[in-house]
């Protein structure tokens, strides 16, 4: 089998969004840069539809999507139902429209391959070689479709983990594999995105008229099954085709993702032939607490950049990958842990404390019955404003009418009132642990920091002291 030797500044492991991204503004700021993937090119990533808010295209650098990507209306709204029935409240428009994944990654890639960035999809038999904890170099088989194998050995000086929530380098460098745990169970959504034809279209017309709802508008329902479940019906505005979403609790307690996909066509027959879609698992943590070591940085699902109130991760791996490749850009060594330090404090300190104060929100939701998550959204504590916080994912002024309404709901349910008013404080607290992130890549300061969040959040820190 033929071999081939190369050195590049970066190696990105893993071609869906966040990787992609990383590979092109890496290249553009004029580091040589590689890209692989274990699947070919075209099939890596996300290959459904995600709901992406604008602004994280505009921060991440990027133009913002337009049709065929963006399969919103410009106005189209969410409407929140009550699994009890009801109209619920309605947000026109959506804070984040969905988008056609395949084509967002497809346009990364081409942003990427123009840069001059050097792709090996799909590829085999993975090898990283370190030199003490630093990996100097990956080897494996490249199978590109239309020429022979070929083994390789990429030699650089950063390599960027965007392998998704199992995190395939962050498994191998021994500081990553100490602090970074494999999320498992409670700290993993289960999601199933599936687009479908329209079988009946009166029937769907219907379906929005009792609800208030136009073509193009999505329907949203939380506390489906269990504290952390949600279902979305998207009636597409060409009333051709409509688009179903599951999240459920990942450790299976609250039943399978498919399961609750095939209730959720059952209960809405209007929904035709499934045309494409996908799943798996999602990490709903806050970020680890350690997003780089020297010579690796992650990003996107495999950093728990997610949004952890509801399982959101494409918008903060756009974000991350632009601040890494702002942070190692102008220096000598893109891999040196003072520049990439650089990234992980600009993203905890910004992103952080919205990430890590929805997490607090996220876990007592989790171990809620389902009656009172519906509760926080019938009886006025989850409304209008705070949804739009949580789906656009940026922190934002809450309406006074809104303030009035959870006023309101304290009277119905002062339990709840009661549980809302305890972790208030807490949110707030862990919102501004991630402000005082550190600066400089201090371990005794790292692990001081990540217990100190840890008290605020009620959570086991990632990076205990004496771990430096
Ligand atoms: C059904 C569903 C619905 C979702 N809805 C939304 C939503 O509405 N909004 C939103 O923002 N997010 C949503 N998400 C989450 C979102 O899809 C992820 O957060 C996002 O795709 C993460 O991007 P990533 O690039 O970090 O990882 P991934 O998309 O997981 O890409 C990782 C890539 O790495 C490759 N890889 C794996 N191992 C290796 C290896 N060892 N070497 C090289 N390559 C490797 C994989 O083949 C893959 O191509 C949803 C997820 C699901 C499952």
């Amino acid at each position: 089998m033929r071999a081939i030797r190369e050195s590049f500044d970066v190696v990105v492991l893993g071609a869906g969004t966040a990787g992609a991204a990383a590979a092109a503004f890496l290249s553009e700021a004029g580091l040589r840069a590689a890209l692989l993937d274990t699947r070919p090119l075209d099939q890596a990533g996300a290959c459904w539809v995600n709901a992406v808010p604008y602004w994280f295209y505009d921060a991440a650098g990027l133009d913002r999507p337009v049709s065929p990507e963006d399969v919103a209306p410009p106005d189209g709204a969410l409407r929140m139902l009550p699994v009890s029935g009801g109209k619920g409240f309605e947000i026109r428009p959506a804070p984040a429209p969905t988008v056609d994944m395949a084509l967002l990654v497809r346009r990364l890639h081409r942003r990427a391959v123009a840069s001059g960035v050097h792709c090996f999809a799909p590829v085999r038999d993975l090898v990283a070689e370190l030199e003490g904890p630093r990996p100097v170099a990956v080897t494996g088989i490249h199978e590109p479709g239309d020429a022979a194998p070929r083994r390789f050995r990429l030699d650089a000086r950063l390599f960027v983990d965007a392998t998704g929530w199992t995190g395939f380098l962050r498994g191998l460098v021994p500081t990553l594999r100490r602090d970074c745990p494999v999320p498992t169970g409670r700290d993993l959504c289960a999601a199933l995105q599936e687009d479908c034809e329209l079988a009946d279209p009166e029937g769907a017309q219907a379906f929005l008229a009792a609800r208030d709802m136009r073509p193009g508008d999505v329907a949203g329902w939380v506390g489906v099954r269990g504290g952390f479940s949600t279902r979305m019906v998207h009636v597409h505005g060409d009333l051709a085709h409509a688009g179903l979403l599951i999240g459920v609790s990942g450790d299976g307690r609250n039943g399978t993702a498919a399961a609750l996909m095939a209730r959720l066509k059952a209960d809405h027959p209007f929904v035709g032939r499934g045309i494409r879609g996908g799943g798996g698992m999602i990490p709903v943590r806050r970020p680890f607490d350690r997003l780089v070591a020297p010579g690796v940085a992650l990003v996107g699902d495999a950093a728990c950049q997610v949004f952890p109130g509801h399982a959101s991760g494409v918008g903060m791996g756009l974000v991350a990958a632009r601040m890494l490749a702002d942070a190692v850009a102008s220096g000598d060594d893109p891999g040196a842990i003072e520049a990439l330090w650089g990234y992980a404090a600009r993203f905890q300190r910004t992103h952080g404390p919205i990430l890590g104060a929805f997490d607090v929100f996220r876990r007592m939701a989790w171990d809620m019955p389902e009656s009172d998550v519906q509760a926080l959204t019938d009886c006025g504590f989850v409304g209008p404003g705070m949804t739009q916080v949580a789906l656009s994912q940026r922190l934002g002024p809450v309406p006074l009418g809104e303030l009035i309404s959870i006023a309101r709901g304290a009277l119905r349910r002062p339990d709840l009132a009661a549980r809302m008013a305890l972790i208030g404080p807490r949110m707030a607290a862990v919102a501004a642990a991630y402000k005082a992130y550190p600066a400089d890549p201090d371990p005794g300061m790292l692990a001081r920091w990540s217990r100190a969040l840890g008290t605020a959040a009620g959570v086991t820190p990632d990076v205990r002291e004496g771990d430096a």
